[in-house]
């Protein structure tokens, strides 16, 4: 279970599969993080808990029993709502359980259904909270944007502190 052999992962091609593989991985320790040494997808969240959100700025939490709840009611009355991109109301959620905004997500900067035998290789990695993962969508050039975005706001900022003479 510790040991995946890329290339067996590239031969991987349905996404079904390279989703139970990642799902069945979680508590396994599978990457080889340059910092953590051998780690599980699971302790590696663990590891950002409120920390910020490296995308955008914004505390993050990890553990499922204190920021999860299975009744909608319950979720909204926390705050989980946000608006997604098209400006609908949306909360995290896998299968029953709806989860904070902010949650640690583990991304694949490479989609892992396009890039399999990627998929635990920690430079592909990024850590970012499930609502920039929502927005990012499987845009893999989210990242770049997003740098570009703040690029274009802090030149309009700066503009506007020190106007043209
Ligand atoms: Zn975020």
């Amino acid at each position: 279970m510790t040991n995946f052999n890329p290339k067996e992962l590239a031969a991987l091609y349905l996404s079904a599969d390279i989703s139970d593989i990642w799902q069945a991985s979680q508590s396994y320790a599978v990457i080889d993080h340059p910092s953590f040494g051998k780690i599980s997808p699971n302790d590696y969240r663990a590891k950002y808990h409120q920390k910020p959100c490296p995308f955008c700025g914004q505390k993050m939490f990890h553990g499922k029993l204190a920021h999860s709840t299975n009744n909608k009611q319950e979720a909204i009355a926390r705050g989980y709502e946000y608006l997604d991109k098209n400006g609908n109301k949306i909360i995290n959620r896998a299968g029953n359980t709806y989860f904070h905004p902010h949650y640690v997500t583990l991304d694949h900067k490479l989609n892992k259904a396009r890039c399999p035998e990627r998929m635990f290789d920690s430079s592909n990695l990024q850590i970012m909270c499930w609502k920039c993962n929502n927005l990012k969508g499987d845009n893999n050039a989210y990242e770049l944007q997003h740098n570009l975005n703040y690029l274009q706001d802090l030149a309009e900022e700066t503009l506007h502190r020190y106007p043209l003479l």
